[in-house]
Order: structure tokens, then sequence, then C-alpha cells
């Protein structure tokens, strides 16, 4: 399985899947933040969004991720008159928090421990410049619990992991290390690049053979055992691990980040009662969380296709530019 959404994309982009005998098979992970948002957040985000006072705001992709109601999302809500803008940086929001002083700017904070650090110096300078009316909604998730949850699932077929080469530049690889300790099953931090990927595939595959699992790293041009120190500091400063909800895969323990206490006056999660959390899968047709979790592929979706275009996406998979779904659409596999 490779665990990384970007990692996918580029699988299918250059037909590497194709390439492969028929006994390795490329099983696609729940590695796309977009994807694995629960719709409980989303649909908080959707309440914030509308109203008044609140100037909602997120990166690109999740302006289209449909909540628990299929037909809303927060593009929808902008239509409707809501103010909900687009950031290419978490940064932006502190502009956004001056230029709107009589409003609540909200940053809807997603992504995995490559984005965290981004968002923990957002909420570092709003505390510095003791910002009145900034907050952030974090549903942060961290990757190893995840793989846990996979390994953990008895119908998973998962024999060995394509780590996210990102995520360990950031984390390093001793999380990855104790993965392997507790679950002997090998893990190969790889690269986003045909070469890179298939050296990854030859290298787990080679341990399959051999019997063996380890940690190891195709990836070392940027992926070191320590990690970025310093984004790592800023993370543990800012958040602490929390037990949380992914779509589809249900709540992981220690799955995700929280504010730590001194910032959780930030937190706006805490300007509206909590949106009772119902069924967290993706509606009707879509099968998302037996995707997200490698356990069907997106053609196998009744709605590939069809009913779900990354035009009119029924799911997350569909919506982000790091779904399985939208890749196999785009690649037309
Ligand atoms: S193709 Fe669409 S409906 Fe089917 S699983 Fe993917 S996102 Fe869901």
């Amino acid at each position: 399985m490779e665990v990384c959404g970007g990692q996918t994309h580029a699988i299918l982009r250059w037909g590497l899947d194709q390439l492969l005998p028929p006994v390795v098979r490329l099983i696609h992970g729940p590695g796309c933040p977009v994807c694995v948002t629960p719709a409980a957040c989303i649909d908080l985000a959707l309440k914030l969004a509308r109203r008044p006072d609140v100037v909602l705001c997120s990166y690109g992709d999740m302006l289209r991720v449909p909540g628990s109601d299929p037909g809303q999302d927060l593009l929808a809500v902008r239509a409707a008159g809501g103010d909900v803008q687009l950031l290419t940086s978490p940064l932006q929001a502190i502009a956004l928090a001056r230029r709107h002083p009589d409003r609540r700017v909200v940053f809807l904070a997603v992504g995995f421990e490559t984005t965290a650090p981004a968002t923990a110096l957002l909420a570092r300078q709003a505390k510095a410049l003791a910002l009145p009316n900034l907050s952030l909604l974090v549903a942060h998730v961290r990757v190893v619990p995840a793989m846990e949850a996979i390994l953990a699932d008895p119908a998973s077929e998962v024999q060995a992991f394509l780590a996210a080469g990102h995520v360990a530049a950031v984390m390093g690889t001793r999380q990855l290390e104790q993965l392997v300790e507790r679950h002997r099953v090998p893990v190969v931090v790889s690269g986003f690049d045909p070469a890179e990927l298939m050296a990854g595939v030859l290298e787990a595959v080679r341990q399959l053979e051999a019997g063996e699992a380890r940690l190891s790293n195709a990836y070392a041009r940027v992926v070191t055992p320590e990690g970025n120190r310093a984004a790592q500091a800023l993370i543990d400063a800012v958040f602490e691990p929390a037990d949380r909800p992914w779509r589809g895969l249900g709540v992981l323990p220690q799955g995700g980040l929280a504010l730590r206490p001194a910032y959780r006056h930030l937190d706006a999660a805490a300007l509206e009662p909590a949106v009772a959390a119902g069924d967290d899968s993706d509606p009707r047709l879509c099968i998302s969380g037996r995707i997200l979790r490698g356990l069907a592929l997106p053609p196998e979706c009744p709605a590939f296709g069809g009913a779900c275009t990354p035009q009119r996406p029924l799911g997350a998979p569909m919506v982000s530019s790091e779904g399985a779904c939208a890749a196999y659409h785009r690649y037309r596999r």
C-alpha cells in the first residue's frame, strides 16, 4: 500500500501499476487529508461559514468537500452569500483578520504532519500578535495511527507499505521503525518520481521474498532518521496528539492533533455548539470508506465516472486533487 495520495497520482500518471507483474498489486491508502476530514468537521465549518460575522478560509480542495448533506459544501455556502475564502498559505489568515477587525476569521486547518507546522506557525503568530478575531478549526491528522488501523483490520491485504516521503521528511523515520517492530511488516519510505516509487516497490518485494520486515529509506535525499526538528518543535509547541475521527476509518486513537491548553483560546469549535456526528460515510452510492481503507479500487464503485465525476463529485476522494477516485478518473483507469 502506498500511503500518500500524491504517490497514488504519480503511480497512475506514469502507468507504474501497469508495468508491474500481476503478482505485485498496489493498494491505495488513506493519505489524502481532504478525503479523510470527517463530515462532522465539514458540517461545523459550513455552520460557521453561514454566520454573517464569520470569514471562513481554507485550502482550495476543502471548499468542495461535502458534509453530511451531499448538496452542501463551502462553495455552495459562498454562492448563497457566505464569506468563504481560499488561502494558499495559513499565514494569509493574519492579513484577513487584520482586514476584517469587526468579524471573526476562521481557518479550517487540514493536513498531515506536512502542513501542521505551518498551522502551528499561524497559531504562534496569532498568539504573539494577540489577534482577537482569528480562530482555527483544527482537523490535522497523524499518519502512523492510520497505518496501525489498516494493519489491525482483519480484511486488510496489505503486506508492505510505501511510506509517504513528505511526512517522513518532517517526522523522520523513528515512528515508522516502531511500526515495523510492532507489526513485522516491511515499510519503505518512498519519494514521488517514477524511479523513486519503483525503487520503493523493488525494496518492498525484496524484503517480502526474503521473509524480512525492516524500515528502509528509499528517499534518503530528503528523509533523515531524525526528520525536520524545527518543524517537529513547532508542532509540539502548539499541538498534542489526540483521538480523532477519520472519514471512513472511524475514531483513531492518537490519530490527530489538538491545540494544547495554551492555544485553546484559538479553537473555533468553541464558537458553535457541537455538531452532532451523524453517519460519517459519504452518501448513498459512495464507497469511499472502503477505498480509503484499501479494500476497494475506485472503478469498483457503482458511481465512478457516471454519477460521480470531478465536476460533480459525490465523495471526497473524487473532490481532492490527491484523492484516489480523482486519480483513476484523470488517468482513465
Ligand atoms: S467514485 Fe465517487 S462515489 Fe465512488 S467512492 Fe469515489 S468519491 Fe465515492
